[in-house]
């Protein structure tokens, strides 16, 4: 999907990568509303990946209910490696945690998900948007228009 930034440009994003716990899934359940919306990312032609540290050993069967792939990565260096192996120019990042610094780092749009499991402040520097919830975070790339009205300078 291109974006179209006014006064930035145009930001492609072909890749979403999220986050597990405290991100789709809030004290290890998924948060209501998700599944419709990558249902509905996938259909728009955006791949969705999950990198999780699996802090509940849950992540196969939730993974499984969501139809996506994930890979286990237990420290932000093994979320940034696995990260750089994707075409980060057209990479977006979702997540909560300290370990997600490890793609915000070099994702082309990062942003964090306030919820119930809430945020690190180390993460605060390095996303470009925060919102309160994972279908808040989901809902900007369905809805151009409030990507653009956030990102517009
Ligand atoms: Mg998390």
């Amino acid at each position: 999907m291109k974006y179209n930034i006014p006064q930035i440009g145009v930001i492609e994003i072909n890749t979403i990568v999220l986050d597990l716990n405290g991100t789709l899934a809030v004290r290890g359940k998924i948060v209501d509303g998700v599944k419709e919306r990558l249902i509905t990312l996938k259909k728009l032609g955006i791949k969705l990946i999950l990198f999780t540290g699996d802090q509940r050993g849950n992540a196969s069967d939730l993974c499984n209910e969501l139809d996506i792939d994930f890979k286990k990565a237990v420290s932000q260096k093994e979320k940034e490696q696995f990260f750089l192996e994707l075409d980060t120019e057209h990479s977006a990042a979702i997540g909560n945690s300290r370990i997600d610094n490890g793609k915000f780092r070099h994702a082309k749009l990062s942003i964090a998900t306030l919820q119930a499991e809430g945020i690190h402040t180390g993460i605060i520097g390095h996303v470009d948007i925060i919102v309160p919830t994972i279908s808040d975070a989901l809902d900007l790339f369905i809805d151009s228009d409030s990507l653009k009205a956030t990102m517009r300078i």
